[in-house]
């Protein structure tokens, strides 16, 4: 298969909207592989306070991940990722994660570095990939978007649940106002109000919507 047969899914949306779960189930339901880019940029962000840097200093931060070998993979039908050789999972939902990683995403440098690992998995799969700005930046070309929106009490409960500190208003405000690829509703994305659905029916709903973005099972 070549690389212009593959094909993205773009999934945007705030914090804690629950795209990740639609990206994932779509991922099982379609047959393709589910890139959670949050992911990498928690990845560099937890490096970054392993390491001490000043995350608040542009040059720091970008000096370190010069520093870094980032490596992306697939298991299963999910993307992974490491840092200088360690595989991350639980360390990237850590609460110091949490307040710094929208400071680490906001400088150009990571973004570039990160951009280009998302598309390259384009070279070997088709994916459905969630994040910020899929829709916009990573992918703009791609018929298949969704901007996945919940309200923020639903948002910050479904955080609280999971039992870590994660101020998901202030991530928001900050993902929303930076320079570099803010969060937004991409120019042909849909939105999916994520508020009161089950996950049965917030999956069945973006599937209908990707069909009337063009998508048949492929
Ligand atoms: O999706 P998740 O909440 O894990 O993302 C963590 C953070 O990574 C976001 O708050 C945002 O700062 C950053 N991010 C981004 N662009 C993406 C995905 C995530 O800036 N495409």
């Amino acid at each position: 298969m070549s690389e212009n047969d593959h094909y993205a899914i773009a999934i945007d949306g705030p914090a804690a909207s629950g795209k990740s779960t639609i990206a994932k189930c779509l991922a099982r339901e379609l047959g393709l592989v589910m890139v959670n880019s949050g992911a990498m940029y928690r990845a560099v962000t937890w490096k970054m306070l392993e390491l001490g840097v000043d995350i608040h200093n542009a040059d720091s931060v970008v000096a370190a991940l010069r520093a870094m070998q980032v490596e992306c993979g697939v298991e299963g039908c999910f993307s992974t990722i490491a840092i200088d050789g360690r595989w991350l999972s639980e360390e990237l939902r850590a609460s110091a994660v949490n307040q710094a990683v929208s400071v680490v995403a906001a400088v150009p440098e990571v973004r570039e570095l990160l951009v280009q690992k998302q598309r390259d998995y384009l070279k070997h799969t088709s994916v459905v990939m969630e994040g910020r700005d899929i829709g916009s930046v990573v992918f703009p070309d791609t018929r298949y978007k969704i901007y996945v929106d919940a309200s923020e009490e639903v948002r910050a409960a479904r955080r609280s649940a999971e039992g870590v500190t994660d101020s998901v208003a202030a991530r928001d405000k900050a993902d929303s106002n930076r320079k570099t690829a803010p969060l937004l509703i991409a120019p042909g994305a849909v939105v999916l109000d994520n508020s009161h659905h089950t996950v049965e029916s917030a999956v069945a709903a973006a599937l209908e919507i990707l069909r009337t973005q063009g998508l048949t099972k492929k």
